[in-house]
């Protein structure tokens, strides 16, 4: 049996969004039958244990900064060159179950423009990321999007649009690059965030907040299966006002 893991990886309620106008979901709260799941949690459900995430975006906007920011604490230390390496494993437990992220980051082939379809395949959280310092990688993120979005299905797949080095930029910048993300944000159904790897600022927010909506997602999906499969009537759980199992069909 694997140790819990550390005391700020243990979710017990639904983290806040980041902007309500720009949010997958403003809920407070895991969706009552998700709650319900974890509390009786049984054998045919256990597949919701881990997601893939993948993290895209322009050389060096700085996503590998973010995840290892994340993953390890801190800032450029123990900065790994990517070559080769496929994921990094971080463990959570939601609702008192135990439930990991595989965040996939790139080993700098996004130069090239020549990302491996195997990279983007099953992902069921998307990363894009763009520089909050450089208005040209914002542009470029859409056409990231589409790329990462030609190996997965629209209706399962969460977006997430994360600016980053927000610590390069004074609040009127950061006010006039958010208009336009929380815009685009709004047109590709994607949760926008405003983070710093470099002083921490929102990461680890972030990424609590992506582990427990994706979490939610898959346990709302697996119940969906398994009352399929126990023959009753197929029903569609949706997890809130905002449906983004539904929404997401005119994406990209
Ligand atoms: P990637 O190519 O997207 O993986 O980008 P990296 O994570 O390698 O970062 C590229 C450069 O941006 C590096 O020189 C980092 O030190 C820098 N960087 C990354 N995140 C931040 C941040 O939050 N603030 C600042 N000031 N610099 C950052
Ligand atoms: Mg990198």
């Amino acid at each position: 049996m694997l140790p819990p893991p550390k005391s700020d990886r243990i979710i017990t309620h639904m983290p806040k969004c980041f902007s309500p106008n720009a949010a997958l979901q403003t809920k407070e709260v895991f969706h009552p039958l998700v709650k319900a799941a974890c509390q009786t949690p049984r054998e045919d459900t256990v597949s919701f244990n881990v997601a893939k995430v993948i993290v895209v975006g322009d050389v060096s906007v700085g996503k590998t900064c973010l995840v290892s920011r994340f993953s390890r604490g801190a800032f450029n230390k123990n900065y790994k060159a990517t070559i080769g390496v496929d994921f990094d494993m971080e463990r959570f437990q939601v609702l008192g179950v135990p439930f990991s992220l595989q965040l996939w980051d790139t080993a700098g082939q996004e130069r090239f423009k020549c990302i491996a379809s195997t990279y983007y395949r099953g992902a069921q959280a998307i990363i894009v990321v763009f520089d909050l310092s450089k208005a040209n990688s914002l542009d470029h993120a859409r056409e990231w999007l589409e790329d990462a979005m030609k190996e997965n299905d629209p209706s399962s797949v969460l977006l997430f649009l994360v600016g980053t080095k927000k610590d390069l930029s004074s609040p009127e910048q950061l006010a006039q690059v958010e208009q336009e993300a929380v815009r685009m944000s709004e047109e590709i159904q994607a949760e926008y965030w405003a983070v710093s790897a470099k002083s921490g600022d929102g990461v680890r927010d972030f990424f609590l907040r992506v582990a427990s909506l994706t979490f939610e997602a898959n346990v709302l999906a697996e119940l969906e299966k398994s009352a399929a499969r126990d023959g009753a009537d197929v029903i569609k759980i949706t997890s809130g006002p905002k449906d983004k199992r539904g929404r997401k069909a005119n994406c990209c």
